[in-house]
């Protein structure tokens, strides 16, 4: 089976969203398990941003050394040096330059013409094969590019040394099967060159960016750039867990496969909100905390007699703790001390006591203290991931 690379940008486009910023230290943090989820490429950061930026791309490049780390550039001299210089202790570096394609952005935001874009993505992108073996090249708002320029732009950066090329959906306007067919026109034109990857990279903005990362995949895209939660500018970027899942679930009918470890993917996803501070909706595909509750009585009545009725995916293959617990006003401490080791924490004596005070005083108002309340509750009282990863069936 053909694999779909998996490149993150977490650490880049969905850092720069609103209320998602995050420190050198947890951007390290946060790289670190990326790589053990097993994701392909780690974009790390926009190093001409700012100093901060750079730095971090350079940690992050410095202390993870099993997965290539991206770092982007706009197509100008500074910014690809500076990528470059965040970049120099990268074990397996790429650069990723970008420059918007289509003619509303070429107008409005560059003032440039279309020969000029041309003749800036040809030497950026010459420019940094010099210092970095791997290039990839995003032609922005792609989506709404005229096919018969974006195809010429493609040209122009396979011909001046990238190997990966990134049409995004920046706007997140495109729908499924159009933005497959700009991928068929853009093959038919290239007539897949060996060594080339295509790549999709989709925005929310109307709920789309999952669906159209898997119609690219259908019409022969190799990369899809996602990020974990879904985090990015606007409504965000195609969520990693929902691809990745999808990919996985529905195996037979894409026919291709990932390097994740889906067993990493909820560890992950909690890793982000307690970074961040900011938790993923109760009703989020894959991760979110009702993603495998089951309310209505003839729903649990299916799953007590087999899982398939109601779930396509089992918790714990996506490392959902996956314990029914019940967790009441009359359990003890040392009830809790266990389940909160069989969730991987390892609380102290006065972690203890704090969780246990919450977790009682929860047990008051609700009927019921569920896993997912516990994990919050250690999560918050603990600020940290678990002590030990969940681990159920191995990876897929
Ligand atoms: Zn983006």
């Amino acid at each position: 089976m053909d694999a779909v690379r998996i490149f993150d940008t977490t650490l880049r486009d969905g850092e720069q969203s609103p209320g998602f910023s995050m420190n050198t230290a947890e951007k390290v943090r946060m790289a670190r398990q990326l790589a053990a989820l097993g994701v392909d490429v780690i974009e790390a950061g926009f190093p001409i941003a700012s100093q901060g930026d750079l730095e971090a791309v350079r940690k992050v490049a410095e202390e993870v050394r099993d997965v290539p780390i991206a770092a982007l550039a706009r197509a100008k001299k500074e910014d690809v040096r500076a990528a470059i210089e965040a970049l120099k202790s990268a074990a397996e570096p790429r650069l990723h330059v970008f420059l918007a394609t289509s003619d509303l952005h070429m107008r409005v935001k560059l003032n440039m013409t279309r020969e000029q874009v041309l003749e800036a993505i040809d030497s950026m992108v010459r420019l940094g094969r010099q210092h970095v073996a791997e290039v990839e090249f995003s032609a922005e708002d792609a989506g709404r590019t005229e096919i018969g320029f974006l195809c010429r732009v493609c040209r122009v950066a396979i011909d001046a040394g990238a190997s990966v090329l990134n049409l995004p959906d920046t706007v997140g306007y495109a729908v499924p099967e159009e933005y497959a067919e700009m991928f068929r026109r853009v093959r038919e034109y290239l007539g897949d060159p060996p060594g080339i990857t295509l790549s999709a990279h989709c925005h929310d903005d109307l709920g789309l960016a999952a669906a159209n990362s898997l119609a690219a995949v259908r019409a022969g895209v190799r990369q899809i750039e996602c990020t974990i939660n879904g985090i990015g500018e606007r409504a965000g970027n195609a969520s990693l867990e929902e691809v990745v899942v999808a990919l996985a679930v529905r195996k037979e009918s894409f026919g291709v496969t990932t390097g994740v470890h889906l067993n990493e993917i909820f560890p992950t996803s909690r890793l982000l909100s307690e970074i961040t501070g900011i938790q993923v909706v109760p009703n989020k595909a894959v991760v979110g905390s009702n993603a495998f509750a089951h309310e209505a009585g003839i729903h649990q009545d299916g799953i007590i007699k087999n899982p398939l009725t109601y779930e396509i995916i089992s918790p714990q293959t996506v490392g959902v703790p996956s314990r029914s617990l019940v967790l009441g006003k009359h359990s003890g401490r040392n009830a809790l001390r266990v389940t909160l080791r069989d969730l991987g924490y390892e609380p102290n004596d006065t972690e203890l006591a704090e969780c246990y005070r919450r977790v009682t005083a929860l047990a008051d108002q609700a009927k019921q203290v569920r896993t997912r309340d516990v994990v919050s509750i250690a999560h918050e009282v603990m600020r940290r991931r678990p002590a030990v990863a969940q681990t159920a069936s191995p990876a897929a």
